[in-house]
């Protein structure tokens, strides 16, 4: 429905970093303007209502419906409205109620890739994070709801599914199973997935027995936050590990998914840092064989134990690490995919091929979807969903250039 016929617009946002605040907030006065110009409402959702709902709340009047991680005011509303919708003469009957209601969402073509959330919240406490105090504790999506969510996600169209939550290794449910039951259940479903991936391992939840799980069903992808090297900043964030520990724990998962593409997430310039936790952290990613990597710098977030800490890193200071690792990453992660030129891959295809250059795009398995490389396709013209084996050619930074063909096509 485009949204200049909707009577609701939804803005969704993130109170994580202040990054992801300000722009949430942007948002939210582009929707009013652009909402209130042409009569229809304005809820925002989301952790940063969650988090700040009468700070906001003061200081934005003009948002009509506030609603949190609970969604029940906004559901009321929608049901208050399709009732309205529903009674009109020549209204659409009670089964069609929710689905007359106009609200503007995205266009979305039909998913290639599907998220499916497995958890929520976190009770780990890292001492620099505010998710815990925005989720709550930790809490597994009870196996039942995972497989019907990732039921409909196929029925409509997804060929891979991404499994998420805050901490994703510790899955289990009760007198049901943990992650090995999860994943060859979600394997046997039909239509079967593709791809199966996980996100957000914590590392000390990568053991081998989740190894194991993954080199059976899932692809040849880690994605494990490591956010330092240095075992002092490491403690003081109130996490395990060091830069040794870490290298160990990426052995093996080379060992056991040989090949794997290896994600990571750190932060630079947590308060105490010095000099030398610095250049200990680019030592390690040098060392790491990253196939990518986010890279923060440090932001005090309001509440956290980290935001009173003595040795708080001048923001500028914070902002020249976090640049230096992210090129050090770079140039780490550049070396990695350079060295798949003339590897067979598979490539599921994101954008059919486009008839000005021939080319279609797509990612293999060693990328995840929105957030790494992709594969720029040709040599075959292919469709949205296709999986087509073809040969890396090159590379560009974190993307790869791939002919369709070889072995396998
Ligand atoms: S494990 Fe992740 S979500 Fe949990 S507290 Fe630490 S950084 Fe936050």
């Amino acid at each position: 429905m485009p949204a200049d016929a909707a009577s609701l617009v939804i803005v969704n946002t993130c109170g994580f970093i202040d990054a992801a605040k300000e722009e949430s907030i942007s948002a939210l006065l582009d929707a009013v303007e652009y909402a209130h110009a042409r009569g229809a409402r304005v809820a925002a959702v989301g952790c940063l209502i969650e988090r700040y709902r009468e700070e906001l709340a003061a200081e934005l009047p003009e948002v009509d419906l506030w609603c949190g991680l609970d969604w029940e005011p906004l559901l009321a509303e929608l049901r208050e409205a399709a009732g309205r919708e529903g009674s009109r003469p020549g209204g659409p009957g009670s089964a069609a109620k929710l689905s007359a209601v106009t609200v503007a969402v995205p266009r979305r073509a039909r998913p290639v890739s599907s998220y499916v959330k497995i958890s929520d919240g976190c009770d780990r406490r890292c001492a620099y994070c505010a998710i815990p105090l925005i989720k709550g504790e930790y809490e597994p999506v009870a196996a039942a709801e995972v497989l019907r969510a990732a039921r409909a996600a196929l029925a409509a169209g997804a060929r891979e599914l991404v499994l998420v939550g805050q901490d994703t290794s510790r899955w289990a449910q009760p007198g049901w199973g943990g992650l090995e039951r999860l994943l060859a259940e979600l394997r046997a479903l039909e239509p079967a997935p593709l791809w199966l991936r996980l996100l957000y391992l914590q590392p000390d939840g990568v053991d081998d027995a989740l190894l194991t799980a993954l080199a059976r069903h899932a692809v040849p992808y880690v994605d494990i936050p490591l956010q330092h090297a240095s075992a002092a900043v490491l403690r003081r964030m109130g996490r395990s590990g060091d830069g040794e520990a870490y290298l160990e724990l990426l052995g093996r998962v080379r060992a056991a998914l040989p090949g794997a593409a290896v994600r990571s997430t750190f932060i630079a310039g947590f308060p105490g840092e010095t000099d030398d936790d610095a250049d200990e952290l680019l030592a390690f990613v040098r060392a790491a064989g990253l196939g990518a990597a986010g890279v923060f710098a440090y932001d005090a977030q309001q509440g956290t134990p980290a935001a009173d800490m003595p040795g708080q890193v001048p923001p500028e200071l914070a902002f020249e690490r976090a640049a230096q690792l992210g090129e050090a990453i770079d140039e780490a992660a550049s070396a990695f995919w350079a060295g798949l030129a003339g590897r067979s891959v598979d490539v599921l295809v994101e954008r059919g091929t486009s008839r000005a250059d021939g080319v279609s795009v797509g990612r293999c398995a060693l990328q995840a979807p929105d957030i790494d490389g992709r594969v720029m396709l040709s040599g075959r013209p292919s469709r949205r969903g296709d999986l087509v084996r073809a040969v890396v050619t090159g590379s560009v930074g974190y993307d790869l250039e791939a002919v369709a063909g070889g072995p396998g096509s």
